[in-house]
């Protein structure tokens, strides 16, 4: 089978596509063709080296990914069965889905939903699945409609273009911040009522700023994220799942004990089975058919490596979807 494999040489990751022995998958008891993957942010950390994503070389990286059971032990699932996998370390310490195969946990998998196949489930993907456990934390933050604004960071990205197709879809109105003029069209097809720029957000922010937003999708962290907190209104709440713009959070401890604001954040890995199924079954009913026409760039398994270093490059719109089956 075919392969995009991580390799390490003196200190640098080489990515090649490589014919592997199925034989030489990892431990699991169920094997699944793939039919399609897709890059995320951390695939592309992964792909380039630029992060300290992957510890074990070889792998094979690719976080998500669809397609049908080849061959279970598992007695949950057979053979030409429709699954997905998100998550769970799979393409970071497992080997994972840019591939023509994988061998997984049977734990590991969802069966693919009633509504959904595998390149809508891809569009989605990880990011698409963060963006709704997001939503589900402003809901469970009390976070309606009625309550006011919400904010989504990082707009154009995986995680911040689905955040917005689901809350417009669900009523809320959205406001998007993003870094590129060029979105603006795409991120008000999906459903934003306002775009502000991201310099807006990522200047000196005193400890409390006007109240805005009654509830926030961050995707970027760091400077981004301190300024969103001091605009959150009293009793709101920010659902923080990125790190786009650093893993630093400069703020303080204000908005919380004067405002009240709830800072959720959120996992998209260790999600536990019963809340991914939850998860999914939502975006099977709160997506509109329109959400999988947006613009998704497709590409085979030979351009994965490419796609991830034009990702990390912010010349990327919504998602790459990468078709292997
Ligand atoms: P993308 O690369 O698709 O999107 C990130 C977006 O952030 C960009 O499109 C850009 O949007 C914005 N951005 C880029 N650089 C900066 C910067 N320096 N400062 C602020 N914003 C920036 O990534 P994803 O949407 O897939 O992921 C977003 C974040 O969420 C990543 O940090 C990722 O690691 C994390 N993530 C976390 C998960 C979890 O389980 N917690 C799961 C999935 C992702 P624009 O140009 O519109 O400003």
């Amino acid at each position: 089978m075919q392969a995009l494999l991580l390799e390490q040489s003196e200190g640098k990751t080489l990515a090649a596509i490589k014919n592997i022995a199925s034989d030489l998958l990892p431990a699991g008891n169920v094997t699944v063709d793939i039919s399609w993957s897709g890059i995320n942010y951390k695939d592309a950390l992964a792909i380039t080296g630029k992060g300290k994503i992957i510890r074990q070389f070889p792998m094979v990286p690719g976080i998500d990914f669809a397609g049908t059971v080849h061959h279970s032990e598992d007695p949950r699932f057979h053979t030409g069965q429709a699954v997905l996998l998100t998550g769970w370390g799979v393409g970071e310490h497992h080997w994972g889905g840019l591939a023509e195969q994988a061998r997984v946990n049977g734990d590991w998998l969802v069966a693919m939903p009633e509504g959904m196949d595998a390149r809508k489930a891809m569009i989605i993907g990880t990011a698409g699945f963060t963006a709704m456990l997001c939503v589900m934390a402003l809901e469970e933050g009390g976070v309606t409609p009625e309550s006011g604004e919400v904010l989504v960071t990082g707009a154009s990205g995986g995680v911040g273009s689905t955040a917005i197709a689901l809350l417009s879809a669900l009523g809320y109105r959205v406001v998007a911040v993003s870094g590129r003029d060029s979105t603006h069209d795409y991120l008000r097809q999906l459903g934003a009522s306002e775009i502000l720029p991201r310099s807006a957000f990522s200047d000196d922010t005193r400890p409390l700023e006007k109240q805005r937003w009654a509830g926030a999708v961050d995707t970027a962290g760091d400077r981004v994220l301190a300024s969103v907190l001091a605009q959150m209104n009293y009793n709101s709440t920010v659902a923080a799942c990125g790190l786009a713009g650093g893993f630093a959070l400069p703020t303080t401890v204000m908005p919380f004990i004067l405002r009240n604001v709830r800072l959720q954040g959120v996992d998209s890995v260790m999600t536990p089975a019963a809340r991914r199924s939850e998860a999914w079954k939502r975006l099977v009913k709160i997506l509109p058919a329109s959400f999988y026409q947006q613009a998704t760039r497709e590409v085979p398994l030979a351009d994965a490596a490419d796609a991830a270093a034009r990702l990390l490059d912010n010349r990327v719109t919504g998602r790459t979807l990468v078709k292997i089956g």
